[in-house]
């Protein structure tokens, strides 16, 4: 199966008729977050309408630069896949966005709890007998794809997930400089860096096994 990965779009869509071939090709369009600029539901639907010009096949995590409303389109446009489970053809699709509420606890609860209820849901949804691929906007701690300038700032709980969880790919976004890749045991981490500035990865993946390529228009 072929993967365009794309995340930090932040509501510019100049470089999509770049890689629209590419993304016609491929059986599945996976976004990492900051699909908006701090859009609403009619910026959403207007990009996601875009993009399904290309491919149909497009699933997404929003990130801290989405609304609310951008999640309630993407769960309307069954696009959403911040703390769900969405089997894709011989592949399980999982995704988490810091920033939200976890839908499967009751309200009101604080920041912290959302994090630890997603997670935990998200490790109940893992399957036994297929592989998982793992996309948050968010990338896990200390690792090649988390770097801040010279810090290291992404999410030690998202690390303590791929670790115990073990997906075969883990794509994230949101250091728009840290475009790269690294591992976590099994796992390959990509952030394919920001698709604003027109970057975006191309990722093969067959079983358990990947590659990927880190392209920009
Ligand atoms: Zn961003
Ligand atoms: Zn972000």
């Amino acid at each position: 199966m072929e993967i365009i990965a794309i995340s930090d779009v932040h509501g510019d869509l100049d470089f999509l008729p770049a890689i629209g071939e590419s993304m016609a090709k491929a059986d599945l369009v996976l976004i990492s977050g900051d699909i908006t600029n701090f859009g609403g539901r009619r910026e959403m639907r207007d990009i996601l309408a875009e993009m399904h010009r290309f491919n149909p096949h497009v699933f997404a995590v929003p990130g801290n630069c989405d609304g609310l409303a951008v999640n309630q389109y993407l769960v309307e446009s069954k696009t959403d896949l911040h703390c769900r489970r969405v089997d894709f053809r011989d592949w399980t699709l999982l995704g988490f966005c810091s920033w939200l509420a976890c839908p499967h606890v009751p309200q009101p609860v604080n920041a912290h709890d959302w994090v630890s209820s997603c997670l935990d849901w998200l490790t109940s949804q893992f399957p036994s007998d297929r592989p998982v691929i793992f996309v948050s906007h968010m990338p896990p701690a200390n690792t090649a794809v988390d770097r801040n300038g010279d810090c290291h700032s992404g999410s030690r709980e998202i690390r303590e997930f791929i670790e115990r969880t073990q997906p075969v790919l883990a794509l994230s976004g949101h250091f728009h400089d840290s475009v790269g890749w690294d591992r976590l045991g099994k796992t390959t981490l990509v952030n394919p860096g920001a698709f604003r500035h027109g970057r975006y990865a191309s990722i093969l993946i067959h079983s358990d096994l990947c590659s990927f390529e880190l392209l920009s228009v």
